[in-house]
């Protein structure tokens, strides 16, 4: 019996992980509209839904679809967590070859993952949606997006793709490597950039959202450029050395000149003169936070215990 489960769940080729929080309208659709193209492809899959913590029907919806379906799993969150501590949850209990993570709302259209796929049986690892085109967000939405995506990358090591959500198609191996970041801020795209891997786009056009509004207020967007900047970058840590030095040179350049006047011309300016002293003593104070920003990043990033490295392939 033990046995025979083992096996079932082995057997798993895709595994669809859907994050839901309060998407009872869309449910139904998605559901349909997942299933078709899986049952196109005609291997085996599981769907995965992650209920994170919905407030209203989309929990007892989604309990009907799976009562009568046993291809579809759900795992529900105690509360509501967050998008990315969804998907992380739907990763860690997907037990497919290959793992596909797709919004609910439809804006990543499910009929982009045969393509998906295709790459991956071609040997690619990473596999991530890139939107070519937005269709019926608001111009701030785009903007704002177009901006966050680019402003990460001018301060981040890694090169996260630009334009890329989190509709993406991860093999086993990257997934397992995952498993193995401990952190807690956890911003999804990042982490799965971080692991290398052999990673390629795939460009399809962002829908309209089905239905429904997004959940991602304004407050949730920055806290999330927030994550995405703070878990990749030790940059603003070192800002004070920057402001420091050169609140120090201006100083020495502004009490140069002042004893330049006084010596040759016999003349300076009492004020300039007081600005440089307190520009100087506010450049060494920058400059130490800045030195102190300095451990500070080391101990962050020791803190994070992210592994040194990930092995991709062994031969022999
Ligand atoms: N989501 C979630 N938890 C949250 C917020 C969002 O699981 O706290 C899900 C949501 O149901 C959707 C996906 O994450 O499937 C993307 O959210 P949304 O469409 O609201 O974001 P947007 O597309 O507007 O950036
Ligand atoms: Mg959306």
């Amino acid at each position: 019996m033990l046995i025979n489960s083992k096996d079932a769940e082995k057997s798993v080729k895709f595994s669809i992980v859907i994050p839901m929080y309060n998407e009872e309208e869309v449910i139904g659709e998605t559901y349909r509209r997942v299933k078709t193209v899986m049952e196109n492809i005609g291997e085996s899959y599981e769907m995965l839904f992650v209920n994170d913590g919905s407030s209203d029907g989309t929990m007892e919806k989604a309990r009907v679809l799976a009562e009568a379906d046993p291809k579809m799993r759900i795992i529900s969150l105690s509360r509501n967590f967050g998008h990315q501590i969804a998907v992380t949850a739907g990763m860690d209990a997907a037990l497919g070859e290959a793992i596909i993570v797709i919004d609910a709302d439809l804006q990543d259209p499910p009929e982009v993952i045969p393509q998906m796929i295709e790459k991956w049986k071609e040997g690619w690892q990473i596999v991530y949606g890139k939107r070519e085109k937005r269709k019926g967000e608001t111009l701030f939405k785009k903007v704002s997006a177009k901006l966050f995506y680019r402003f990460i990358n001018s301060l981040t090591d890694i090169e996260i793709p630009v334009d890329t959500g989190d509709f993406r198609l991860i093999d086993r191996r990257v997934c397992d490597a995952m498993k193995i970041l401990p952190e807690r801020n956890r911003y999804v795209r990042g982490l799965v950039t971080w692991t290398g891997f052999r990673q390629i786009p795939v460009e399809y056009t962002r829908e309209e959202r089905f239905a429904g509004k997004t959940k991602y207020s304004l407050k949730k967007m920055l806290r999330f450029a927030a994550d995405g900047v703070t878990s990749f970058s030790m940059r603003p840590l070192k800002i004070g050395n920057i402001v420091g030095i050169t609140a120090i040179l201006s100083s020495v350049g502004i009490g140069a000149y002042q004893l330049y006047s006084k010596l040759i011309m016999d003349n300076f300016n009492q004020i300039a003169c007081w600005a440089a002293l307190i520009l100087f003593v506010q450049g060494v104070m920058m400059l130490c936070m800045g030195i102190q920003g300095a451990y500070l990043a080391r101990i962050y990033d020791e803190t994070k215990g992210r592994p040194l490295y990930i092995v991709g392939e062994v031969i022999n």
